[in-house]
């Protein structure tokens, strides 16, 4: 069984795994790069293998660094089921047709340019027709239900607590050989994520596969979350500027109306304000998170059945539907919070909104959401004075304000938690899903409480899982991989670990010293 790492290496998006079995070769996720250029121009190349190979893929949940591509992957002959959760099922079927949007509209702007220069055109990464076309092949499940996806794999999809509909997915894999039990946490939500339950808590395994998002970073306490909204608005409102809110169009911005709704329950919120949920994405999904009240947790579930109300709806808040809706604001100005997408503010409406306000000094912009290295939403947050909107250099003046607890991923110690419930039978930890220093501190820290080798992996690197299992030494030898990565380190690594192997089968006392000289004479000359 190979165990391969096509994204998510050594960088948060992308998220792209794949598992080679004796009968079938299947994908976890499938996730666009998202962040600066050189990550994005990855998701115009080829995949590293066939489209036409892969028999099916499971998601892990609907952000479009872990199911992005699957357009492209059905364009390019990928022929087999796609499967989900319902929710996720429900959020891919607005999520993809508008990142379908984006690339044609992205590819246009560049083509328009490229005709101008004379350059030849480019093609979309796939449009939105091929994104509604791929929708076709998703088959959703139900979650917590042992169910077999082929010959000798099988599937359990629990909650993550990340987002709704979000799946840890345990996977069993048999083999002729033997069993392996692998689980792949997609991204890990916090104890206190608002609306939705808690990640599951799971025992067993041999390999965990980890996000790292926040492995170096703590959150601060979450009890002060609402509070923290409260005083950032009541800061705002006295300004008499707009509070603009990046939020992603899925979950944050449900998250925010779920604060907001509990502060004006509790009559700490003027009901002056006017709120405005402006993207039309943000509004479909809030109509998706309407229906699966089944994955509420018990406070959102007591909002709906003890006040008989709905907990993501306010009478101040208002939907903008259209364009000329959208742009009707920016005629406003004072006692308004549009909580709008992008969140990271790479495309969408946000980017007119921050265009019409950052330069105002009685403006404030609140992050609310990881803001990913190279995005306009990180360069403002990293306190650049000077930003470049739709081509125009716009003056930062507004109070930017970033409310860091409002984060769908665990923590450095919401991971390390979730990890302490696994049984002594845990063989490994491979680390995706993280920026490196992230990824080497939590790899310290899980080596040394758990005593059991870290592996993280970069983009291309396969593990066959079977030579593992015996190679103790691997640990040790993946430690000085991860600190010299050139490519004749790796070959001489590479080599020790085949000599590894060739002493292990060979052991006897007899030819045991005549084996380490040969290894000794070897290590010279490469030295
Ligand atoms: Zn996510
Ligand atoms: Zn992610």
């Amino acid at each position: 069984m190979k165990l391969s790492f096509l994204g998510a290496a050594r960088t948060v998006t992308g998220s792209f795994f794949l598992i080679d079995t004796e009968s079938s070769r299947f994908a976890v996720d499938c996730g666009m790069f998202q962040g600066p250029r050189a990550l994005q121009e990855r998701n115009f190349n080829d995949f590293p293998i066939g489209a036409e190979t892969i028999d099916f893929v499971i998601l892990t949940h609907a952000h479009i660094d872990h199911i992005g591509m699957v357009p492209k992957l059905c364009k390019h002959g990928f022929k087999g089921k796609v499967y989900c959760s319902h929710a996720t099922e429900d959020l891919a079927g607005v999520l993809l047709p508008d990142s379908g949007h984006i690339q044609e509209f992205e590819i246009d702007r560049k083509n328009r340019k490229n005709k101008r220069a004379g350059k030849p055109l480019l093609e979309p990464i796939y449009t939105a027709d091929d994104a509604v076309q791929c929708l076709d092949q998703f088959r959703s499940l139900n979650m917590d239900e042992i169910i077999e996806l082929a010959p000798g794999v099988k599937i359990r999809l629990r909650n993550a607590g990340h987002i709704l509909g979000a799946c840890i997915v345990e996977l069993w894999v048999q083999e002729k050989e033997e069993q392996f039990k692998l689980v792949f946490t997609g991204d890990l939500g916090t104890q206190d994520q608002p609306i939705i339950k808690n990640p599951t808590i799971i025992e067993n395994a041999d390999y965990v596969i980890m996000e790292s998002t926040y492995g170096s970073r703590l959150h601060p306490e979450t009890s002060s979350r609402k509070e923290e909204l409260k005083k950032v608005i009541d800061r705002a409102m006295s300004k008499g500027g707009n509070l603009i809110i990046p939020a992603f169009a899925v979950e944050r911005t449900q998250d925010l109306l779920y604060d907001l709704y509990q502060l004006n329950d509790e009559g700490q919120l003027n009901p002056e304000i006017e709120i405005y949920i402006d993207s039309p994405l943000a509004i479909a999904a809030t109509r998706i998170f309407q229906k699966h009240v089944d994955l509420y947790d018990d406070d959102a579930r007591k909002i709906l059945e003890d006040d008989n109300s709905h907990p993501l709806m306010l009478d101040q808040l208002k939907f903008s539907h259209t364009h000329l809706e959208s742009m009707a604001l920016n005629c406003k100005l004072g006692n308004m919070i549009i909580i709008s997408a992008s969140g990271m503010c790479e495309a969408g409406r946000i980017k007119h909104h921050l265009k019409n306000n950052i330069w105002r000094p009685e403006a404030t912009v609140l992050f609310v959401g990881y803001q990913a290295k190279g995005t306009l939403g990180r360069k403002i947050l990293d306190g650049d004075k000077l930003v470049t909107i739709h081509g125009e250099k716009i003056a930062v003046n507004a109070d930017i304000v970033n409310i860091e607890s409002y984060s769908a991923h665990a923590d450095q110690q919401g991971l390390l938690d979730w990890l302490r419930h696994f049984k002594s039978d845990l063989r490994g930890v491979f680390l995706v899903h993280g920026e490196e220093e992230s990824q080497d501190i939590l790899g310290e820290l899980i080596q040394s409480e758990f005593n059991i080798p870290v592996y993280i992996p970069e983009l291309g690197d396969e593990f066959v899982l079977e030579e593992m299992k015996s190679t103790p030494r691997i640990h040790h030898l993946m430690d000085i991989r991860k600190d010299q990565a050139n490519r004749a380190e790796k070959a001489y690594l590479d080599l020790l670990l085949k000599l590894h192997d060739i002493y292990r089968d060979n052991i006897k006392d007899s030819n045991y010293v005549e084996i380490l000289r040969t290894v000794e004479k070897i290590q010279k000359s490469l030295e």
